[in-house]
């Protein structure tokens, strides 16, 4: 397998999918020399079929707002690959959504499902439609619409979707509820991210978070230094950054950084918690604006227009927002200002260029490893489901923990350089690889 020719193919036959192409490149240049390695996955032209999803939904979501104007949508499903397990990955509503995105965010789940030590197999879906700006009506309605569509391609054993961007727990609901609904089908396995009272895992909000800060703390130890005192810069001020904001404090390190697409807000002397529990609430709003934050804590938060986290003198970048959020110039400032470690929490957060500095400079971990938390969590939650029962915190909490640490143990296994130090990104990607390649060739031709 040569990764320009099968790039030249790809670019060939879907041009214009820039984010699809951007992950298949990075995945394909890290498992090359190893997949040579081995004729039987040549043989098999695993390659081939495994950059190709195995099926994607393409659908018309259509609904009515609060002026009783009719608003039409696309929905999309890319059930990628399912060698390990069902089909598994996030919904995501923005207003930028096409396949292209969910194309890369699909293949992307499939080495991080398979990071995770869960059987589960890689899948994303999502919509076009903008939340920001809608009410909460407007949110069920759209999401009732989309699901009168979307329930016909999922199911516990088949594929079981989750929030992403724009999707967390409120909006769960409104499809979990359509999709009883539609489907009579009363189990609570067809979703994850549920509410504590329907089906969900208690952890499951905080666990991409918690599992970021997690294998960035192993990161740390393993390069000889302590999370505790350092600052943090973390950009977004959804979910995930809510989770590895909790996280960060109750470790006893300082996030000096949120942000949003208005810009970034400076705390100097660091989040506390009342802080990071408003940013459920400037989440819930829709407004879309980390400004909030500033305007309620004014004398703890700097709010600085049009800036990003990354202007923030810190020793810790954590990107938590959307895919190629830090460019190489963002990574020269951060190095610059003596930032000495980047974990990517966002899906491809960052930059080919600003991946390709931090791996000269310092230490880099890519987000299918970093992340991988939030949905070996939803993995812990079908557990439960299938189980009927909940498990406390502290079992969920010790699980994520120990999924983590074989993330990281597999990135070090798989990414070792010869002077010691690891190429994160390299191990990631062949462990994920190795699982779904083998899993692929001893179910034959399908
Ligand atoms: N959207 C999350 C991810 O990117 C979670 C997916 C899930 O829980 O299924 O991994």
């Amino acid at each position: 397998m040569k990764t320009s020719e099968i790039m030249a193919m790809l670019k060939a036959k879907h041009p214009g999918e820039n984010e699809y192409l951007e992950a298949v490149q990075e995945v394909l240049e890290s498992i090359e020399d190893v997949y040579n390695q081995h004729p039987e996955f040549e043989k098999a032209r695993i390659i081939e079929r495994l950059v190709e999803p195995d099926r994607i939904y393409t659908f018309k979501v259509v609904w009515v707002d609060d002026q009783g104007q009719i608003q039409t949508n696309l929905g999309y499903r890319v059930q990628f690959n399912a060698a390990i397990g069902p089909y598994k990955g996030g919904l995501r509503f923005h207003k930028a959504v096409n396949p292209s995105m969910l194309k890369f965010l699909g293949f992307e789940q499939i080495f991080k499902n398979a990071l995770t030590t869960l059987p589960m197999g890689g899948a994303k879906g999502g919509s076009d439609f903008d939340p920001v700006g809608k009410s909460d009506n407007e949110i069920m309605r759209f999401c009732q619409a989309f699901m009168l569509e979307l329930w016909r391609c999922i199911g516990p054993d088949e594929d079981i979707p989750a929030g992403d961007v724009g999707v967390g727990g409120r909006e769960i609901g409104y499809l979990n509820g359509m999709y009883q609904k539609l489907a009579r089908q009363y189990h609570t396995g067809v979703l994850t991210g549920k509410g504590m009272t329907w089906g969900g895992s208690i952890l499951r909000p905080e666990a991409t978070g918690y599992g970021a800060l997690y294998f960035t703390e192993h990161v740390l130890n393993r390069a000889g230094k302590d999370i505790k005192g350092m600052k943090i810069a973390i950009s977004g001020f959804g979910n995930v950054a809510w989770g590895a904001v909790k996280k960060s404090i109750q470790l006893g390190a300082k996030v000096v950084a949120i942000s949003g697409p208005d810009g970034v807000c400076y705390v100097k002397d660091g989040m506390t918690p009342e802080m990071n529990d408003y940013m459920l609430v400037m989440r819930a709003s829709n407004r879309n604006m980390v400004k909030d934050l500033a305007d309620k804590f004014p004398a703890q938060a700097e709010f600085r227009a049009g800036k990003k986290s990354w202007s923030i003198p810190c020793d810790i970048a954590l990107p938590c927002a959307f895919q190629n959020e830090l460019a190489e110039e963002d990574a020269k400032e951060l190095v610059a200002n003596g930032c000495f470690c980047c974990c990517e929490v966002s899906n491809m957060g960052c930059q080919p260029e600003a991946i390709a500095y931090f791996q000269k400079h310092i230490l880099f971990a890519p987000g299918k490893a970093v992340n991988s938390g939030g949905v070996a969590t939803s993995g812990l939650e079908m557990t439960q489901n299938s189980q009927h029962l909940s498990w406390t915190a502290d079992e969920v909490d010790k699980r994520l923990h120990q999924i983590m640490t074989s993330v990281f143990e597999q990135c070090v296994q798989y990414g070792g350089r010869p002077d010691g130090t690891v190429d994160y990104v390299k191990g990631a990607n062949i462990a994920g690889f190795m699982k779904v390649a083998r899993a692929m060739l001893e179910q034959g031709v399908i």
